[in-house]
């Protein structure tokens, strides 16, 4: 596989070199550095490239150009290469050219000249923007396969758990590549070994769970040492935050994820309102760069463990772990957020992970290509999927049980999804059924006002309906209200939860009834659900730990 190519573009030779040079030095041993002195030999170059299938990366273009200027360079060299990043190297009179082409050509960055250090100026942006590439391009990082069956529960499981854990992947599909049936001819295996993990080096995986795929992918599933300073229990953003700012303390912080890291966040196409991201970011680049950060500061991350169990042994607590014994802490964080409500429909749940899903993530919309499908649900979630699938689908039909949305969704949100030409509201309607053989291929879709129903043929189904917290592991000693979410300080006072408090001092803000435990984001009762309000609490549980264990 040739290397990507990174491509610089001034009109100024003493730039064009100097810029070449420092690209080369830091990237050039995985990405091919190419120079071109004007937008025009840019555009020849790049046609070159698409014509030999060499994907290109990144294109760092100076703005100020004579014939072409850099922005409409870029816009132009969209249809060679259409998933590259952009850079636009500007003077300071230019920012506002810039920060327009943000939204008008989708440019990812803007950087002033001179980038002198680069170390300081050049290098971070341009190794966040190569991320973020190769995170959208991995078949050209890919060494995992995957064998597998489209309609396959298993299949999906598998892709979706190494997507979230940021493993780069080829997808086979047995009856449609040669080389997935290749594959599985080669391994002797059977139809009833699907799906098929083989991994660089070990043994092929047939039908792995998810521990055993993270064991054989090197990824840690047991906590190193008996004891800790924090256990934070989930890795959502509140989790991940709580992880970033103890370990950063100095404080020894284990964190137990179920899944994979990013929680609810991850799976979110684009999150538009967390600060400091104008142009919006995934959830799992968000995730990603928050992983990184956990691991920078040493915090260990255990994955595909859930947390079973929680008991108090005297000065500390224990968190039971599903196949992996107890783990000690001074302190727990709870951050387990909440998880996607069940749809009541007939035939629906044999369906699940069959066509029909909860939440979606980007592999599933590009596999939407050209197909009709079906979303439900009227909030922010459902809002950003239906906007994500379109980009794939031939059609998106919402699917909604009020009459309007305005109530649910952001106003962002809604304008775009109501003005979108391959996108359908069906407003007070619902979905009662789904059949299919081994995968959906119809729904029942019911009038709520008439009555009347109608099946139509789809293939997918997208259900965002709400969630709940999954807090039962907790047991009887943390206070929880009816839903199961966790109740906090000042909430554990008054009314007759005061009665569960134990101490004379009054609970720290985040503290539940059991002190030195404190629960972060949406798993706390009257929490904000949202991804910078669960960041913020996740850091700030952390400094009200360090309250607690000076009181100890
Ligand atoms: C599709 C979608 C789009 C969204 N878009 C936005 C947006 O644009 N802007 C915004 O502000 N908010 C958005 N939200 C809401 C936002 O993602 C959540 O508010 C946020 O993720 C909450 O973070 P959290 O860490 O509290 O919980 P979660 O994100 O729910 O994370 C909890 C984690 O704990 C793990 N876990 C649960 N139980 C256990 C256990 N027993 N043992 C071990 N691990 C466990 C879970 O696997 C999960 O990874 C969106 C949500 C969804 C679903």
């Amino acid at each position: 596989m040739s290397k990507p190519t990174i491509l610089t573009v001034d009109d100024d030779p003493m730039v064009s070199a100097a810029i070449s040079r420092d690209l080369r030095g830091r990237y050039g041993g995985d990405y091919r550095i190419v120079r071109a002195t004007s937008g025009a030999q840019a555009l020849a170059v790049l046609t070159k490239l698409a014509l030999r299938g060499h994907p290109v990366a990144l294109i760092a273009s100076d703005q100020r150009m004579p014939e072409m200027t850099g922005i409409e360079m870029l816009e132009r060299a969209r249809t060679h290469a259409s998933g590259a990043k952009y850079l636009l190297l500007t003077a300071y009179a230019d920012t506002d050219v810039a920060i327009k082409a943000i939204n008008d050509i989708g440019l990812d960055y803007y950087l002033l000249k001179p980038w002198d250090p680069p170390e300081e100026r050049l290098f971070p942006i341009v190794d966040d923007l190569l991320g973020d590439w190769q995170q959208a391009n991995p078949d050209h990082t890919s060494d995992v396969r995957v064998v597998g069956h489209r309609w396959s529960d298993r299949s999906h499981d598998i892709k979706t758990f190494l997507a979230r854990n940021y493993v780069p992947y080829s997808w086979y599909d047995v009856e449609r590549d040669a080389e997935g049936q290749r594959l599985l001819d080669l391994a002797g295996a059977t139809a009833a070994d699907l799906p098929l993990v083989l991994v660089p080096e070990g043994e092929t995986l047939r039908s792995p769970s998810t521990l055993e795929l993270a064991s054989a992918l090197g990824l840690r599933t047991r906590a190193e040492r008996p004891l800790y300073d924090v256990r934070i229990v989930g890795g959502g953003p509140a989790g991940l935050a709580a992880a970033v700012y103890a370990a950063s303390e100095g404080l020894s912080t284990v964190v137990v994820e179920r899944e994979a890291p990013g929680g609810q966040a991850g799976q979110s196409a684009a999150i538009e309102n967390y600060l400091g991201f104008p142009k919006g970011l995934t959830g799992s680049d968000l995730s990603q760069r928050a992983v990184a950060q956990v691991s920078r500061f040493g915090a260990e991350m255990v994955l595909a463990r859930a947390v079973v169990g929680f008991e108090t042994r005297g000065p500390v607590h224990a968190v039971l772990v599903d196949g992996a014994g107890d783990i000690e802490a001074r302190a727990v964080v709870v951050a387990t957020g909440v998880s996607y409500r069940r749809l009541d429909a007939e035939g629906l749940d044999e369906l699940t992970g069959r066509g029909v899903y909860y939440g979606a993530t980007a592999s599933e919309a590009s596999q939407c290509q050209d197909d009709d499908v079906y979303v439900v649900g009227a909030a922010n979630s459902a809002g950003q999927a239906v906007l994500s699938l379109a980009r794939f689908a031939k059609r998106v039909v919402l699917v909604v049980r009020t009459g309007t949305l305005e109530a649910t969704m952001s106003r962002y949100l809604v304008e775009r999804v109501t003005s979108a030409p391959n996108i359908e509201v069906r407003y007070r309607s619902e979905v009662v059924a789904c059949r299919g053989d081994g995968h959906l291929e119809a729904l029942t879709l019911a009038d709520r006002d008439s009555g009347v129903k109608e099946e139509v043929s789809s293939s997918w189904l997208f259900v965002f309906i709400g969630a709940s917290p999954r807090t039962e592991w907790l047991g009887a000693a943390v206070v929880r209200d009816h839903l199961g979410y966790v109740v906090t300080g000042q909430d554990l006072l008054g009314t007759d939860r005061g009665q569960h408090w134990p101490l004379a001092r009054a609970p720290f803000a985040l503290e539940t009834s059991v002190p030195g435990v404190f629960a972060a984001g949406d798993v706390r009762l009257d929490s904000m659900k949202r991804v910078a309000s669960a960041v913020g609490e996740g850091a700030m549980s952390v400094y009200l730990v360090h309250r607690y264990l000076a009181t100890v």
